[in-house]
């Protein structure tokens, strides 16, 4: 992409609107764009970096055996009178009355509309497990919006929904998410804790939080320091095996959000030195509940004995606009957000000190087709700005290689390769600077 035919709005100075770090530096770094409290629009750079991360996202619920689909944003609220939850849903629920006077609503969240497909669709047990997913916007009018995409009231979300026969699947089911949540989080740079969490409305007896720590975030959590660390299973595991070695590893050390805490039980068993009490940025959140929907919404399918059996299910959430916001309060530093090449909305900046200069432009016309033809994400500031204004918009969008050709260098045969999250800049010839930033995205673009 050209600079000089992008749409990215920076702004020089810092939002007074904005009072955490991520949503200051989505704002300026031309990302999002409020259009009314909590609902925002994503600018093409914003765009990029939340499809990135849905992708991620997709691969890893793909890779657990979860099967995508797509469902409506608006419901029809006859189908919440169905699980009893359209009163008790309360005012955080837009409720919308269409031109027949049917009442609609913007769905919070999909369990109602899920269980009635599955309830329709699936009639025996031979159908079953599934886990069905969608990437979908969700609205909550939350009575106080803030933080940007963190807290907004339109928000992406991904829901998955499991359906079993027994509470023994369902705890498998349960644990297939689990490992492809740790797995999630990490492809995207972050060390995420699952903590034991409470179910709250959505029902039910066991659920953990993803915790990302972070100054800034709304949960107060408490946890032992050595699941900062923990070993995140690879790319290998066997998600038709057994997990509950994995779960073990991550449950077996105290974790635990607020609402769950016991102080008594925290200073039993975690040595003094090795409590960690912070704040927390909840990224997503995962649920067994067992029939409280398929008991209400009559989903049952026929067992083995031909005995009609009412469906096991669980619930599974990623905030996935919430992480744009919760990678960049992870990642940042006085000029800008760093951004992990896994989300990086683009791979490489490649900047051209002197436009307008014959030799400059060719040798940066050269990077620019084959960083291209590499397959590589390069935005090419081919604009006429001064050089340090330059610098700094590429730190501020948090590019995580750029490569600056100026005159000079072009001379001797050099270019210069900038790692935006160390400082550490080279100077190389350009066939070495070339295939130096096009080795390092690629080692980068998976993480785990
Ligand atoms: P919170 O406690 O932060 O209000 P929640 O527990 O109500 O969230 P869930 O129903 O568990 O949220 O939704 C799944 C995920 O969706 C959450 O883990 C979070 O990452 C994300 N999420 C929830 N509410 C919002 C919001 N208002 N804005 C952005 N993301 C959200
Ligand atoms: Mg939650």
């Amino acid at each position: 992409m050209r600079l000089t035919r992008y749409f990215l709005p920076v702004l020089r100075d810092t939002p007074k609107e904005a009072e955490i770090v991520s949503h200051q530096l989505m704002l300026r770094a031309g990302m999002i764009k409020q259009t009314a409290a909590g609902i925002y629009s994503w600018l093409p750079l914003g765009l990029r970096v939340l499809s990135k991360i849905e992708n991620i996202v997709r691969e890893e619920q793909n890779r657990a055996g979860a099967i995508e689909l797509l469902m409506p944003t608006i419901q029809s609220a006859d189908l919440w009178r169905e699980s009893g939850r359209y009163e008790a849903y309360g005012k955080e629920m837009l409720r919308i009355v269409d031109r027949h006077e049917r009442d609609m609503l913007f769905g919070p969240t999909a369990e109602e509309v899920i269980t009635a497909i599955v309830r329709d669709s699936i009639k025996s047990y031979k159908d079953l497990p599934k886990n069905l997913y969608n990437i979908q916007w969700k609205f909550r009018d939350e009575i106080r919006p803030r933080f940007g995409v963190m807290r907004g009231r339109e928000f992406l979300m991904k829901d998955a929904y499991s359906f079993d026969m027994t509470a023994e699947d369902a705890r498998k089911a349960y644990q297939r998410m689990f490992v492809c949540y740790l797995r999630t989080f990490a492809r995207l740079g972050l060390k995420s804790i699952p903590m034991k969490a409470d179910t709250g409305p959505i029902g039910g007896d066991l659920s953990h939080e993803f915790i990302i720590l972070a100054e800034t975030g709304e949960s107060q959590v408490f946890c032992h320091k050595d699941l900062i660390e923990g070993a995140v299973p690879g790319a290998d595991t066997d998600f038709d095996g057994d997990l509950t070695p994995i779960i073990s590893a991550w449950t077996s050390k105290y974790a635990a959000t607020e609402e769950m805490h016991d102080a008594a039980r925290f200073e039993a068993e975690v040595p003094v030195d090795s409590r960690v009490s912070a704040r927390g940025i909840e990224v997503g959140h995962i649920f067994y509940f067992g029939t409280k929907y398929s008991e209400a919404m009559g989903a049952r399918v026929q067992g083995p004995d031909g005995a009609m059996i009412t469906l096991q299910m669980g619930s599974y959430g990623v905030g996935v606009s919430r992480l744009v916001g919760a990678i960049i309060e992870a990642s940042h530093d006085a000029n800008g957000i760093i951004w992990p090449v896994p989300a990086a909305p683009f791979e490489v900046a490649l900047i051209n000190l002197k436009v307008g200069d014959k030799d400059t432009d060719g040798v940066s016309a050269d990077f620019y087709g084959k960083l291209q033809a590499a397959g590589i994400d390069v935005i090419y500031d081919d604009t006429d700005e001064r050089a340090g204004g330059k610098f700094a918009t590429m730190d501020l969008i948090g590019v995580p290689y750029q490569v600056i050709v100026g005159p000079k260098g072009v001379k001797a045969g050099e270019a210069e390769l900038k790692n935006r999250k160390t400082g550490a800049r080279e100077t190389l010839s350009f066939d070495t600077a070339l295939a130096k930033v096009v080795g390092a995205v690629k080692s980068e673009r998976v993480l785990v």
